[in-house]
């Protein structure tokens, strides 16, 4: 079992698509073991994004990320980390596949509706960031 960290990004929340993200994880059998609502604060979102600081879209991102309540799920699940990823699409608007959260849903590079853990070491990070 692995357990990866899930956020639905305030798009999620503003476009009331919450519980329909969530629904796409209860069909694949991963087990909500945790979930809240919050608002992240600019510290975190800069920590959390910290590997995308020298990028020219940071700025932006974080203001996205800080401008409206966000969902965090703690999920688990066999091969939990690669499985929600897939289940995400790619993080670029164009190659987000239809059958994928990204892929149906979003359709801004940015504002792309979901994060997920993209490695076991970035999860137990995450998983502590947001579930203590
Ligand atoms: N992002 C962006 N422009 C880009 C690439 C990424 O605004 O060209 C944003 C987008 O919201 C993305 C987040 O930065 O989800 C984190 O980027 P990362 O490369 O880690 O993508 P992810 O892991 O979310 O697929
Ligand atoms: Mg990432």
């Amino acid at each position: 079992m692995e357990q990866t960290l899930v956020i639905i990004k305030p798009d999620g929340v503003r476009r009331k698509l919450v519980g329909r993200i969530i629904q796409r994880f209860e069909e694949k059998n991963l087990t909500i073991k945790e979930m809240y609502q919050g608002v992240m604060t600019d510290k975190i979102a800069q920590e959390h994004y910290a590997h995308l600081k020298e990028k020219p879209f940071f700025p932006n991102l974080v203001a996205y990320m800080t401008s409206g309540p966000v969902v965090f799920l703690l999920l688990e699940g066999a091969d939990a980390i690669p499985l929600v990823r897939q289940m995400l699409g790619a993080t670029n608007v164009l190659q987000a596949v239809p059958g994928t959260i990204r892929g149906d849903f979003a359709c801004s590079t940015t504002e792309n509706l979901v994060h997920a853990s993209d490695s076991p070491e970035n999860a137990a990070i995450e998983i502590q960031r947001f579930f203590g």
